[in-house]
């Protein structure tokens, strides 16, 4: 098997690094520990060189970057610790938007959300739906021309920085729930929103977002009347290309690897010395590439013209299960070394390892958890009976 890349991604990969090398620092990254994983100019100087519209379909106005070139930014961000969660869910909303939305949406919207001047965020989640998404309950009303939306979303990240959410509502609560759910763009300074911060162990910030008689002219709809789940099936079959390529852990084994490497162990020894220890790191690498395997693997597909479904589960149920356990892993080994947060001077590499530690778990829950996620290759790919 080749498991080489073609020529053209491996040349977008040495323009991605180089780019990484010249805009991204030590500060933008440091700059995330008040919660928001974003850095406006690192966003700026890729909508410049047109990457934020890269990966949206050349027939739909973007720049139809191939999906290996896609996976291939994915990964070198992630592996420079790159603060691009504001950047992907952009550019997320950026495609349903160019998918779903009407020409004035698209004309004065999408270029914005693409050139890096304005922001999206979700608001699928709310405090009684989650992993059942299409039980959202927020109602929006029509009134003449326009919506009347009351309701609640929670976890709605990025909202405190963001220009627009796309918003899931009930427009009817007579039909079966997958029919009659309608999305909305809102802009998040319409009078009756409140947005207030929830703070996270991993100290990323989302927020609470509250719809309080929020009024919309009908342009701001999405997609049909009760047409929000087709709406629902674009957003999530673009979130898959973002799981297809999801490489949380190297920066964590680099730091444990370095850690095992310097650590001075009381007998003079060094912990990369014992064998255990090494065993350890390795398994950790070797997961690592099973994580590129998956989702490797999840951009052939979709360079051949396939929709991959079950395959971005496995590559987001490993790559955070794994993730999880090596920070679980490299915390232990560090004992209460490892316990220094960043604002440690002497915390080890900027207390990197702690500070994975307390990120890990949350990557197993947004973007559709674990569990679900298990249901999905059990039903999908091991053919076992469904049981709700
Ligand atoms: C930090 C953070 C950021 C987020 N950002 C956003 C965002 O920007 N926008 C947005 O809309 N949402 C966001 N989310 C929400 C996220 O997508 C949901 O939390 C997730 O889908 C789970 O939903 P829930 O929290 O309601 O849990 P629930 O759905 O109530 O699940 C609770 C538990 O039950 C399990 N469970 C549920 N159903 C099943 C089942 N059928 N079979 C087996 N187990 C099941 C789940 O796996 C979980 O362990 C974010 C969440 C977090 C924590």
């Amino acid at each position: 098997m080749d498991f080489s890349f073609p020529p053209q991604a491996e040349t977008f990969r040495s323009e991605v690094q180089a780019f990484l090398a010249e805009h991204l620092n030590e500060d933008m990254i440091r700059a995330t520990h008040d919660g928001t994983i974003h850095a406006p100019a690192l966003h700026a100087a890729m909508a410049d060189r047109g990457w934020l519209s890269g990966p949206v379909p050349a027939e739909l106005g973007g720049g139809g970057r191939s999906a290996l070139e896609s996976v291939v930014l994915n990964e070198e961000m992630q592996l420079a610790r790159a603060p691009i969660d504001a950047m992907a869910v952009t550019i997320v909303v950026a495609a349903i938007l160019l998918e779903h939305a009407n020409d004035t949406v698209k004309e004065t919207v999408v270029p914005r959300l693409l050139d890096g001047t304005a922001l999206g965020c979700f608001g699928y989640t709310e405090p009684e739906s989650g992993s059942d998404v299409a039980a959202a309950a927020t109602k929006a009303v029509r009134d003449g021309d326009e919506w009347v939306i009351n309701g609640a979303k929670m976890w709605t990240t990025m909202a405190h920085i963001a220009d627009y959410v796309i918003l899931l509502t009930r427009t009817d609560p007579e039909v079966p729930k997958h029919k009659g759910l309608t999305f909305f763009l809102v802009p998040l300074d319409t009078p009756g929103i409140e947005i207030r911060p929830v703070p996270t162990m991993a100290t990323e910030r989302s927020n609470a977002t509250f719809y309080d008689d929020v009024r919309l002219s009908d342009q701001w709809r999405i997609g049909e009347v009760n047409g929000g789940w087709a709406v629902m099936k674009t957003a999530l079959k673009y979130e898959r290309g973002i799981a297809g390529g999801q490489f949380p852990s190297p920066p964590v084994i680099d730091a444990a690897v370095d850690w095992a490497r310097t650590h001075v162990r009381p007998d003079g020894t060094h912990p990369i010395d014992d064998p255990a220890v090494r065993e350890r790191l390795m398994r950790a690498l070797i997961d690592v590439e099973v994580c590129r395997g998956f989702a490797y693997h999840c951009a052939d597909l979709a360079n051949e013209g396939a929709m991959f479904g079950v395959e971005g589960s496995m590559t987001k149920l490993f790559a955070s299960e794994s993730y999880k356990r090596h920070c679980r892993d490299f915390h232990d080994l560090m004992g209460a070394e490892g316990l220094l947060t960043h604002e440690a001077v002497d915390a080890h590499l900027g207390g990197r390892i702690e500070e994975n530690l307390r990120h890990s778990p949350v990557t197993a829950i947004y973007g559709g958890t674990s569990e679900i996620n298990r249901n999905l290759v059990a039903e999908v790919h091991l053919g076992l009976p469904r049981i709700r």
